[in-house]
């Protein structure tokens, strides 16, 4: 057989992350056509194309056997199939298998194109209500709580918003975490969006812990986790000279209520305060 001289296309398909609705008519339409799904789990991306009477064949490409099986789906992109990558939730490559198919698929000339979709952290980060135009998506911090902490420690001074995801057994594990290393930062934490118990719980990380003590369904299902960004500098707070309103104030009362005074003033985190009124205080 003589070699196409187009080769196919690699359509990068995001699919829902709990509500089926939320599958878009191109996302269902490009996986009936092309002559390929490459999907993180078969038996689960089989269960959203019975649903949707898509009845294209499938193989597995997921974080384990992805660097191989990238080569066996480029061989067939060249030859002028065209193929869809799915992963279990969401958009492929967040979080997700793809990335090395994506790398080589470009590389070799094949034309990589997205059928944009669910996203569980563009979904969290759009009903936050915490500053999105500038923001670094995380993902999942390392599983280690000395690791998780490094990682944490290492963000403390980011101003973008951050976000992360976390699995419902090391979410309070990952919420004292954030409370010892950001203290009083805000935060949202978004659970099993676009599922039956959805939920959006908001607070101080002190706060969510306690919340998710007193109710422990709220430590079930999958999170993203939305944080604050820190203060740009402590000199920005509310149009305050934060440095002189603290100096103020700690000549006249213990440096604990001076920081939490400067904390309601201005709407800056009280231990970032804190930690400022004691090297002002030469501490
Ligand atoms: N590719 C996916 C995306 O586009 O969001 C993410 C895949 S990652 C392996 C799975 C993690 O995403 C979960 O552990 C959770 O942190 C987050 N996640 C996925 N679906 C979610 C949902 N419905 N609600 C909350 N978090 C979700």
């Amino acid at each position: 057989m003589s070699k196409p001289s187009e080769p196919g296309l690699l359509y990068i398909v995001a699919t829902p992350i709990g509500n089926l609705e939320d599958i878009s008519a191109r996302a269902i339409a490009t996986l009936k056509n092309v002559d390929l799904i490459a999907a993180e789990d078969t038996r689960h991306s089989a269960r959203l194309c019975r649903h949707f009477g898509i009845a294209t064949p499938m193989v597995s490409l997921h974080s384990f056997n992805e660097a191989s099986r990238a080569g066996h789906v480029i061989s067939r992109l060249l030859e002028g199939e065209c193929v869809a990558l799915v992963s279990d939730a969401g958009t492929p490559l967040i979080s997700d298998p793809g990335y090395p198919l994506v790398r080589q698929a470009r590389a070799e000339g094949v034309k990589v194109t997205p059928v944009p979709g669910p996203c569980a952290m563009v979904a969290a980060l759009s009903v936050a209500g915490i500053p999105s135009d500038r923001f670094a998506f995380e993902g999942f911090l390392p599983a280690k709580g000395s690791a998780r902490r490094k990682q944490l420690e290492s963000l403390q001074s980011e101003t973008r918003t951050l976000i992360f995801y976390e699995s419902p057994h090391r979410i309070l594990d990952f919420l004292e975490d954030l409370n010892v290393v950001f203290g009083d930062r805000e935060v949202v934490l978004g659970r099993e969006i676009t599922k039956t118990f959805e939920t959006f719980l908001n607070g101080t990380p002190d706060s969510l812990i306690q919340r998710l003590h007193e109710d422990t369904d709220q430590q079930r299902g999958e999170f993203v986790v939305v944080v604050a960004g820190a203060a740009e500098s402590p000199e920005e707070g509310a149009g305050v000279d934060v440095d002189k309103l603290l100096q103020a104030l700690i000549r006249e009362m213990p440096v604990k209520k001076a920081a939490a005074i400067v904390a309601d003033v201005t709407g800056l985190g009280k231990n970032e305060l804190y930690k400022r009124a004691l090297i002002l205080k030469g501490e």
